[in-house]
């Protein structure tokens, strides 16, 4: 019997009212692991209901209880980091150093927020006027959902949920109905921690639940996580509903290799940032641009024996280092990206396409990919592939290869490998994507800074965890306070200065 994965709301798993369900697979041997809920519009409105029922009084609570509830739940997800990752690592395919990796990621944002005490802290400035005081409050914008890919069933709802709670917010997270899992895990462990029943709830479902969530009036603010289309739709549907919106999109990231950089480092670094989990990573680099022929002729020589040593197997075989995509149909798309880069004229140096593992034959794997003489007109450079394929892009000039990535449609992340601390600043300072690396292939900001890309890759004003984080779920007041003692001069019908 396949497991039943239902909601979380008001401090219980159940079974909601929604009628439609969706079988989850495991991903290594694509047989059924269980059977997902779809949330309707009734089961949104019930997490809504539970969220306001509990609404005022976390908004109440002290930042330093919530930030007391948030260590509890820290310790419990250090006790229990494995069996979340084996959950995650049978829905998503991922190899389980991986699964864990991401889990740390997420709670480095919990460590954070469980700073809220400090966090909350604001401006005040003595004497604006005589005796006059002025002080700025951050409070909470009360209800706030959570929409979240697949790629990160853990840490991606931990970029939003742990700040949104310690600064004083409801949440509802609608997970990925194909890794739908973690969530319930997480929502377990929240309350066991002693988060008040209401203030998390979670709603499996698809486009009904998302849809339900952009059009509730009592949900305040939106965040997502997931591909540009849907981003795009989230963010316009949701503004023209009066909510605030921060809606994280797609990718493609660019890695430039200079003449002058390390070339074993610069290899080692794109077989990680680019086969990692299958290159199912908004922060996957999944194209190389070597600078001048000579580069990009040893970096190919380079990459191509290890690209096609790569240990492909289950994410729970401890010497996998890729494991499985996450359906049969991704699988299918990205074998379609790399027979349209063939068409289209690209050198296919390792082809992937046709791996199948000894008694893993059901499952959706798919080798490791590797394209040279690739060009900015193809559709394997145009668009993410979101799989373990790498572009080679050759560049004649550093000018080019910069070119290239500010004129791409996505400006997530980015990197530059080199020697040369001139070429790496001019990079830094003038390229026009989100998170940059030097010598760094992931950039990923830590959890007290923001994570956010540019361009087609984010909508909206905010990035998120870190400073921006806290700015996207409070709402600015600004108090000016005088006292009677102060100069009283009668009424005054001119425009109010402090002068
Ligand atoms: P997706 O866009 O298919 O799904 C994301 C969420 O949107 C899910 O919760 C899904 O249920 C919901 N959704 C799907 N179709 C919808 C529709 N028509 N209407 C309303 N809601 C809908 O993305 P995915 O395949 O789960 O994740 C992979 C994508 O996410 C990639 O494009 C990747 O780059 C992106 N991603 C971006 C970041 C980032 O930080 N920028 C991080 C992780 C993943």
């Amino acid at each position: 019997m396949a497991k039943v994965i239902q909601h979380f709301i008001n401090g219980q798993v159940v079974a909601g009212a929604g009628r439609r369900t969706m079988q989850s697979f495991n991903p290594a041997t694509g047989e059924q692991s269980g059977e997902v809920s779809l949330a309707d519009a009734a089961d949104v409105r019930a997490a809504v209901e539970s969220a306001k029922a509990a609404a005022d009084a976390w908004a109440e609570t002290t930042p330093l209880r919530r930030a007391r509830i948030l260590n509890r739940f820290l310790r419990l997800l250090e006790e229990r980091i494995d069996a979340l990752a084996a959950v995650i690592t049978a829905e998503h395919g991922k190899v389980l150093s991986d699964a864990k990796g991401e889990i740390q990621r997420g709670m480095e944002v919990v460590e954070f927020a469980a700073g809220a005490p400090q966090l909350l802290k604001s401006e005040m400035t003595e004497n604006v006027g005589s005796r006059v005081d002025s002080h700025a409050l951050r409070q909470p914008l009360g209800i706030v959902a959570g929409i979240t890919p697949f790629n990160f069933p853990a840490m991606v709802p931990m970029w939003m949920f742990p700040v949104a709670l310690a600064c004083g917010n409801c949440f509802i997270l609608k997970p990925s109905e194909r890794a739908p899992s973690a969530s319930l895990m997480l929502a377990e462990w929240l309350t066991e921690a002693g988060l008040p029943d209401g203030v998390f709830n979670v709603v499996q479902g698809d486009k009904e639940a998302v849809d339900a969530i952009l059009q509730d009036p009592d949900i305040d603010a939106v965040s997502f996580v997931g591909s540009t289309p849907i981003a795009r739709y989230v963010y316009q549907t949701a503004t023209a509903a009066g909510k605030r919106c921060q809606a994280l999109g797609g990718a493609k990231n660019h890695m430039i290799i200079m003449p002058d950089a390390d070339m074993d480092q610069a290899v080692d670094a794109l077989m990680g940032a680019a086969y990692g989990s299958a290159g199912e990573r908004c922060m996957a680099i999944s194209v190389a641009v070597p600078v001048g022929e000579g580069t990009a002729d040893t970096l190919v020589a380079k990459l191509e024996p290890k690209v096609r040593a790569l240990k492909i197997g289950p994410g729970t075989d401890p010497e996998s280092e890729m494991g499985p995509l996450v359906t049969g149909q991704h699988r299918d798309k990205v074998r379609g990206y790399v027979d349209a880069g063939v068409a289209e004229g690209a050198r296919l140096v390792v082809d992937g396409r046709d791996l199948s593992l000894q008694g893993y034959e059901n499952g959706y794997f798919i080798g490791a990919s590797l394209f040279d003489h690739v060009t900015t007109d193809m559709t394997i450079y145009k668009e993410e592939i979101f799989g373990p394929v790498l572009s080679v892009v050759r560049a004649k000039t550093y000018a080019e290869a910069a070119q290239w990535v500010n004129e791409h449609e996505f400006g997530n992340g980015t990197a530059i490998f080199t020697r040369d601390g001139d070429a790496a600043r001019e990079f830094a300072h003038r390229i026009k994507v989100g998170m940059v690396g030097v010598n760094v292939p992931i950039p990923v900001p830590m959890a007290f800074h923001s994570f956010g890309g540019w361009k087609a890759s984010l909508f909206g004003d905010h990035h998120m965890h870190g400073p921006e984080g806290v700015r996207f779920y409070t709402r600015l007041k600004t108090i000016t306070t005088r006292w009677p003692s102060g100069i009283y001069a009668g009424a005054d019908f001119a425009m109010p200065t402090m002068g």
